[in-house]
């Protein structure tokens, strides 16, 4: 068993969607970033990278590259567990916490599990996500943008 821990962060944008672990969320502005800006996608990448002694999500998707311009972050998460399992790993669970002040998490958390158990090919009982504000305090807290952690486990 290999444990890996993945973190990102994004500044809100306006004029762009809002994508969570590759699911839209209305009603909300988007994320500042060279892709798609899906913090979440990008910290379970790291934690699986890490698991993996991999290296991250930088040394594989450069943002200085044009090809990851606006890239599709599920697409990224996508060639990650298939270099992973060419690797000779399987992915036992994954647990996310994405902290904001908005938007809500819970209404969208079971939508997100489904969509990341898609994308990674495994059961959705291997995938959690929960949501939690940061009381007010620090960038987080004055709703500037979004943090994520996430934690996977490798066989
Ligand atoms: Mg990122």
């Amino acid at each position: 068993m290999r444990i890996g821990l993945g973190y990102d962060s994004h500044l809100f944008e306006s004029g762009k969607p809002l994508v969570l672990g590759g699911v839209v969320i209305p009603e909300c502005d988007g994320l500042k970033a060279h892709s798609d800006g899906d913090v979440l996608i990008h910290a379970v990448i790291d934690a699986l990278l890490g698991a993996a002694a991999l290296g991250d999500i930088g040394s594989h998707f450069p943002d200085t590259d044009d090809r990851w311009k606006g890239a599709d972050s599920g697409e990224l998460l996508r060639s990650v567990v298939y270099e992973l399992r060419g690797a000779g790993y399987s992915i036992e669970n994954i647990d996310v916490t994405v902290i904001c002040e908005r938007p809500k998490l819970r209404p969208f958390a079971d939508l997100i599990r489904s969509s990341l158990a898609k994308l990674m090919s495994i059961g959705i009982g291997r995938i959690s996500v929960k949501g939690k504000t940061n009381e007010g305090m620090d960038a987080v807290g004055a709703g500037k943008g979004i943090a994520v952690h996430a934690v996977a486990l490798l066989r």
